[in-house]
Protein backbone atom coordinates (compact mmCIF):
# COMPACT_ATOMS: atom_id res chain seq x y z
CA UNK A 1 0.00 0.00 0.00
CA UNK A 2 1.25 3.57 -0.68
CA UNK A 3 -0.77 6.43 0.85
CA UNK A 4 0.16 10.06 0.30
CA UNK A 5 -1.29 13.16 1.75
CA UNK A 6 -0.86 15.70 -1.31
CA UNK A 7 -1.21 19.08 0.57
CA UNK A 8 -0.65 22.85 -0.12
CA UNK A 9 -2.83 25.58 -0.50
CA UNK A 10 -5.75 26.35 -2.87
CA UNK A 11 -4.65 26.21 -6.51
CA UNK A 12 -1.28 24.43 -4.98
CA UNK A 13 -1.64 21.96 -7.95
CA UNK A 14 -2.95 19.15 -5.98
CA UNK A 15 -5.49 17.60 -8.41
CA UNK A 16 -3.63 18.33 -11.20
CA UNK A 17 -1.09 16.15 -10.06
CA UNK A 18 -2.91 13.66 -8.12
CA UNK A 19 -4.65 12.57 -11.60
CA UNK A 20 -0.75 12.13 -12.92
CA UNK A 21 0.00 10.41 -9.87
CA UNK A 22 -3.37 7.90 -9.79
CA UNK A 23 -2.21 6.55 -13.29
CA UNK A 24 1.77 6.05 -12.63
CA UNK A 25 1.25 4.37 -8.74
CA UNK A 26 -1.99 3.12 -9.42
CA UNK A 27 -3.74 4.59 -6.67
CA UNK A 28 -7.40 5.63 -5.67
CA UNK A 29 -7.83 9.54 -5.77
CA UNK A 30 -9.54 11.00 -2.91
CA UNK A 31 -10.35 14.31 -3.02
CA UNK A 32 -13.00 15.96 -0.43
CA UNK A 33 -13.41 18.94 -2.70
CA UNK A 34 -14.41 16.63 -5.64
CA UNK A 35 -16.99 14.43 -3.54
CA UNK A 36 -18.55 18.03 -2.17
CA UNK A 37 -18.83 18.80 -5.65
CA UNK A 38 -20.59 16.01 -6.62
CA UNK A 39 -23.22 16.25 -3.44
CA UNK A 40 -23.95 19.86 -4.56
CA UNK A 41 -24.67 18.34 -8.34
CA UNK A 42 -26.79 15.86 -6.93
CA UNK A 43 -28.63 18.22 -4.32
CA UNK A 44 -28.45 15.99 -1.79
CA UNK A 45 -29.26 17.25 1.90
CA UNK A 46 -25.41 17.29 2.56
CA UNK A 47 -24.55 19.23 -0.99
CA UNK A 48 -27.07 21.80 -0.18
CA UNK A 49 -25.66 22.21 3.25
CA UNK A 50 -22.12 22.22 2.14
CA UNK A 51 -22.72 24.97 -0.95
CA UNK A 52 -23.56 27.33 1.76
CA UNK A 53 -19.78 27.19 3.43
CA UNK A 54 -17.85 26.38 0.15
CA UNK A 55 -19.09 29.34 -1.42
CA UNK A 56 -17.88 31.75 1.37
CA UNK A 57 -14.48 29.72 1.22
CA UNK A 58 -14.73 28.63 4.47
CA UNK A 59 -14.04 25.21 5.99
CA UNK A 60 -17.03 22.49 5.78
CA UNK A 61 -17.37 20.64 9.50
CA UNK A 62 -14.73 17.97 10.12
CA UNK A 63 -17.37 15.84 11.04
CA UNK A 64 -18.78 15.25 7.51
CA UNK A 65 -15.58 14.70 5.94
CA UNK A 66 -14.28 12.30 8.01
CA UNK A 67 -17.72 10.47 6.99
CA UNK A 68 -16.71 10.88 3.54
CA UNK A 69 -13.46 9.78 3.59
CA UNK A 70 -14.26 6.92 6.26
CA UNK A 71 -17.78 5.94 3.47
CA UNK A 72 -14.73 6.16 0.49
CA UNK A 73 -12.33 3.52 2.23
CA UNK A 74 -14.87 1.08 3.04
CA UNK A 75 -16.06 1.46 -0.44
CA UNK A 76 -12.39 0.93 -2.04
CA UNK A 77 -10.86 -1.89 0.24
CA UNK A 78 -9.18 -3.64 -2.90
CA UNK A 79 -7.25 -0.20 -4.27
CA UNK A 80 -3.29 -0.58 -3.58
CA UNK A 81 -3.42 2.69 -2.39
CA UNK A 82 -4.90 6.40 -1.58
CA UNK A 83 -4.19 9.87 -2.80
CA UNK A 84 -5.77 12.42 -0.16
CA UNK A 85 -6.51 15.61 -1.68
CA UNK A 86 -7.68 18.04 0.30
CA UNK A 87 -8.09 16.07 3.26
CA UNK A 88 -6.70 16.31 5.90
CA UNK A 89 -7.45 19.94 6.42
CA UNK A 90 -7.40 20.05 10.16
CA UNK A 91 -5.14 18.30 12.94
CA UNK A 92 -8.68 16.68 14.12
CA UNK A 93 -9.26 15.73 11.00
CA UNK A 94 -5.70 14.44 10.49
CA UNK A 95 -5.66 12.31 13.51
CA UNK A 96 -9.52 10.98 12.61
CA UNK A 97 -7.65 9.89 9.28
CA UNK A 98 -4.83 8.10 11.25
CA UNK A 99 -7.70 6.15 13.64
CA UNK A 100 -9.77 5.20 10.71
CA UNK A 101 -6.15 3.54 8.37
CA UNK A 102 -5.16 2.33 11.44
CA UNK A 103 -8.10 0.13 12.67
CA UNK A 104 -8.00 -1.30 9.04
CA UNK A 105 -3.91 -2.05 9.32
CA UNK A 106 -2.89 0.84 7.35
CA UNK A 107 -0.85 4.10 8.09
CA UNK A 108 -0.38 7.03 5.54
CA UNK A 109 3.59 6.54 4.19
CA UNK A 110 4.33 10.26 2.95
CA UNK A 111 3.15 13.65 3.25
CA UNK A 112 3.77 15.85 0.14
CA UNK A 113 3.04 19.69 0.23
CA UNK A 114 3.28 21.64 -2.55
CA UNK A 115 5.07 24.93 -2.08
CA UNK A 116 3.97 27.72 -4.51
CA UNK A 117 4.01 31.55 -4.14
CA UNK A 118 1.10 33.36 -3.56
CA UNK A 119 0.88 35.35 -6.54
CA UNK A 120 0.86 32.49 -8.31
CA UNK A 121 -2.26 31.13 -6.49
CA UNK A 122 -4.17 33.84 -7.34
CA UNK A 123 -3.37 33.55 -10.99
CA UNK A 124 -3.93 29.90 -11.32
CA UNK A 125 -7.20 30.15 -8.85
CA UNK A 126 -8.41 33.43 -11.57
CA UNK A 127 -7.44 31.03 -14.11
CA UNK A 128 -9.50 27.63 -13.49
CA UNK A 129 -12.83 30.04 -12.46
CA UNK A 130 -12.40 31.27 -16.52
CA UNK A 131 -12.47 27.82 -17.22
CA UNK A 132 -14.79 25.65 -15.08
CA UNK A 133 -17.84 27.16 -13.49
CA UNK A 134 -16.27 26.60 -9.57
CA UNK A 135 -18.23 29.05 -7.91
CA UNK A 136 -15.78 29.48 -5.01
CA UNK A 137 -12.94 30.11 -8.30
CA UNK A 138 -15.15 33.40 -9.56
CA UNK A 139 -14.46 35.42 -6.83
CA UNK A 140 -11.46 37.09 -5.84
CA UNK A 141 -12.11 37.47 -2.35
CA UNK A 142 -13.70 33.93 -1.83
CA UNK A 143 -10.05 33.06 -3.40
CA UNK A 144 -7.94 35.38 -1.19
CA UNK A 145 -10.58 34.29 2.03
CA UNK A 146 -9.64 30.11 0.85
CA UNK A 147 -6.17 30.91 1.13
CA UNK A 148 -6.25 33.08 4.55
CA UNK A 149 -8.07 29.71 5.70
CA UNK A 150 -5.51 27.39 4.75
CA UNK A 151 -2.90 29.76 6.44
CA UNK A 152 -4.75 30.32 9.71
CA UNK A 153 -6.05 26.46 10.05
CA UNK A 154 -4.87 24.01 7.48
CA UNK A 155 -0.93 24.88 7.21
CA UNK A 156 -0.44 23.80 10.47
CA UNK A 157 -1.18 20.27 9.99
CA UNK A 158 1.62 19.68 7.99
CA UNK A 159 3.61 19.79 11.51
CA UNK A 160 1.06 16.52 12.58
CA UNK A 161 3.45 14.72 9.73
CA UNK A 162 6.34 16.60 10.37
CA UNK A 163 6.38 14.86 13.79
CA UNK A 164 6.06 11.57 12.55
CA UNK A 165 9.16 12.37 9.84
CA UNK A 166 7.07 11.53 6.70
CA UNK A 167 6.86 15.08 5.58
CA UNK A 168 8.42 16.18 2.24
CA UNK A 169 8.37 19.62 0.57
CA UNK A 170 7.77 19.91 -3.25
CA UNK A 171 8.85 23.29 -4.74
CA UNK A 172 5.61 23.78 -6.57
CA UNK A 173 6.75 26.49 -9.11
CA UNK A 174 7.02 25.78 -13.04
CA UNK A 175 5.38 23.17 -15.56
CA UNK A 176 3.26 20.51 -14.66
CA UNK A 177 5.99 17.49 -16.05
CA UNK A 178 8.39 19.20 -13.75
CA UNK A 179 6.85 18.97 -10.80
CA UNK A 180 5.17 15.80 -11.42
CA UNK A 181 9.22 14.91 -11.69
CA UNK A 182 9.70 15.95 -8.59
CA UNK A 183 7.04 14.26 -6.55
CA UNK A 184 7.67 11.03 -8.34
CA UNK A 185 11.66 11.53 -6.93
CA UNK A 186 10.17 12.25 -3.41
CA UNK A 187 8.51 8.74 -3.76
CA UNK A 188 11.25 7.00 -5.24
CA UNK A 189 13.15 8.35 -2.58
CA UNK A 190 10.80 7.28 0.25
CA UNK A 191 10.15 3.89 -1.44
P1 LIG B 1 -10.96 21.93 -2.77
O1 LIG B 1 -11.53 21.39 -4.02
O2 LIG B 1 -10.09 20.94 -2.04
O3 LIG B 1 -10.28 23.26 -2.93
O4 LIG B 1 -12.19 22.18 -1.78
C1 LIG B 1 -13.21 23.11 -2.09
C2 LIG B 1 -13.95 23.51 -0.82
O5 LIG B 1 -14.56 22.34 -0.23
C3 LIG B 1 -13.09 24.08 0.29
O6 LIG B 1 -12.88 25.48 0.12
C4 LIG B 1 -13.93 23.78 1.53
O7 LIG B 1 -15.01 24.66 1.64
C5 LIG B 1 -14.49 22.40 1.20
N1 LIG B 1 -13.61 21.32 1.66
C6 LIG B 1 -12.95 20.42 0.87
N2 LIG B 1 -12.24 19.56 1.61
C7 LIG B 1 -12.42 19.93 2.90
C8 LIG B 1 -11.93 19.46 4.14
N3 LIG B 1 -11.08 18.43 4.20
N4 LIG B 1 -12.33 20.08 5.28
C9 LIG B 1 -13.19 21.11 5.24
N5 LIG B 1 -13.67 21.63 4.10
C10 LIG B 1 -13.31 21.05 2.93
Amino acid sequence: MLNIVLFGPPGAGKGTQSEKLIVKYKLKHLSTGDILRAAIKNQTPLGLEAKKIIDKGELVPDEMVIGLISRELDEHKDAKGFIFDGFPRTTIQAQELDKMLTSKGLCINLMMVLEVEHNELIKRLMNRGLQSNRADDQDVSVIENRIKVYDEYTKVVADYYKAQNKYVAIHGMGSIDEIFERLCQAIKEYQ
